[in-house]
């Protein structure tokens, strides 16, 4: 059984975990579900790194903010418990030039600092919570999968470096070889990167909200949100909340018609992940694969893959278009051929691991931080599969949003609404449609 968010209108209690690696390493704790009615000042719905750092960020600002955080599931359940682990400088799908091309140097300049504002706040509760989440610095590779691409990057670390400061190199495909064993590269760029467990980390994100006073309640599904005199009425199985503000932080997991302040907004996407079994010495000697790196290509339908802590690979890529498919052995030969295609020598590993989650893109690729100051009510989402670093800033700056405080809306990120998908009906046609030329063009 899995969720399809176009197609149901709750996240279900009774949904089995994913059976991800990052389970096999982390145990984490159900919280009480909700069983009898209460009223708060703030209600957030969705227990990953938006909802959880937005719950941080109000107990900084007011130590007294009466904070409670329900999801439907389990802490993590969404994105932030099965995600790659990736700690990017970035979040949406426009890389720095491309930003400056459509909006000039200067919001890209400044956008830059966001997204490196964004590192720094992750890395901030990671010190503040002691949260061992296994944060790994390593080289961050963009590889290039033909030559046209191969020149674009190396134009766009000239440009990164210029413009934003950034220690960015390009490998021609001799030095890349000499780093990493990889067939069908055409040269990479190189900089610093980061990694983590994602659900290690998104659990030490609600214990930090804990400690502070925030109260979280899992297997609560807000299964309906109405206005009222004084501010909402939010319907969960068993108990009803009554709350002055709400913050939506349910992301690509929102259900079907969950808001129209959301509604057809986003567009969920699968991704798919599988994880090696240990990679032997000699291979990861062999391959270069023999510490914390990451890296990602240059396809439009991007495959992304790192190392990890005990010897393994772990190689992501598009999943299924319906929810249906998530766990079809289709979508993970997909993986694993793309995988023996890039190293050869893993042609015979086991694969220990596969599952699917959705991601959450936004129809112009950007997400949003937005907040109604009259109805009390807003949303960070949007993120385009690029939303561990991000979403712990973009619930906080949701907060600061909702409390009066000015963001810079010179930057699209606080400018305006996601904007609706013109015809929803036909998001997974379209997707299709994009899937099917990719396969025959990238
Ligand atoms: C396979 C995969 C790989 C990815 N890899 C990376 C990566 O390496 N690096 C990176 O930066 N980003 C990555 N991402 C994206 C990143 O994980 C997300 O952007 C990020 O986790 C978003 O966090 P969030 O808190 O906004 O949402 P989520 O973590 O998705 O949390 C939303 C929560 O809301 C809950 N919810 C939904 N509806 C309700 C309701 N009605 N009532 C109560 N609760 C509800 C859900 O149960 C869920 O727990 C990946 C995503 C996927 C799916």
């Amino acid at each position: 059984m899995s969720y399809d968010p176009l197609t149901v209108n709750a996240v279900s209690t009774e949904l089995p975990h994913p059976p991800t690696y990052w389970r096999s390493t982390h145990k984490v704790v159900s919280r009480n579900p909700l069983a009898q009615d209460i009223q708060c000042e703030w209600l957030i719905v969705g227990a990953g790194y938006t909802g959880l750092a937005a719950a941080c960020e109000l107990k900084r600002h007011s130590a007294r903010s009466d904070v409670v955080v329900v999801d439907s599931h389990d802490i993590g359940f969404g994105c932030a418990g099965r995600n790659g682990g990736f700690v990017l400088s970035g979040t949406g799908r426009y890389s720095l030039p491309a930003i400056a091309k459509k909006w000039g140097v200067e919001v890209a300049v400044k956008m830059h600092g966001e997204w490196q504002s964004a590192v720094n706040a992750l890395n901030k509760h990671i010190m503040q919570g002691n949260i061992q989440c296994d944060l790994s610095s390593g080289p961050y590779l963009k590889i290039a999968h033909n030559a046209k691409q191969a020149n674009l990057l190396r134009l766009a670390v000239e440009t990164n470096k210029r413009d934003f400061d950034i220690d960015a190199n390009f490998l021609s495909p001799a030095k890349l070889a000499s780093q990493l064993k990889i067939e069908h590269a055409y040269g990479a760029s190189i900089q610093p990167g980061q990694s983590l467990n994602p659900l290690k980390y998104v659990d030490g994100l609600a214990r930090l909200a804990e400690n502070d006073g925030v109260t979280i309640h899992t297997r609560t599904p807000a299964e309906s949100i109405e206005r009222t005199a004084n501010g909402w009425k939010i319907k969960t199985p068993q108990a009803t909340i009554n709350a002055e503000n709400i913050l939506l932080a349910s992301n690509a997991y929102s259900p079907r018609q969950f808001h129209p302040m959301i509604d057809k907004r986003q567009f969920p996407v699968q991704s798919s992940i599988i994880v090696t079994a240990p990679i032997s010495n000699s291979v990861r000697e062999t391959t270069g694969l023999n510490k914390a790196m990451t890296m990602m290509d240059t396809r439009m339908m991007k495959y992304y893959y790192r190392t990890l802590p005990d010897g393994r690979l772990l190689f992501g890529g598009r999943g299924a278009v319906a929810g249906k498919n998530a766990d079809s052995p289709l979508a993970k030969n997909r993986l694993i051929d793309a995988m023996t295609a890039s190293f050869p020598s893993l042609k015979h590993i086991d694969i220990d691991y596969f599952w699917s989650g959705w991601v959450s893109v936004a129809l112009d690729s950007m997400p949003r931080v937005v907040f109604d100051e009259k109805q009390r009510i807003g949303y960070s989402m949007g993120y385009c599969g690029s939303g561990v670093s991000f979403a712990t800033l973009a619930g906080a700056r949701l907060v600061q949003r909702a409390l009066g405080e000015k963001l810079d809306t010179s930057l699209p990120l606080y400018r305006n609404a996601l904007p609706k998908y013109p015809m929803p009906a036909m998001r997974r046609m379209g997707l299709r449609a994009l899937y099917t030329w990719a396969h025959l063009f990238e």
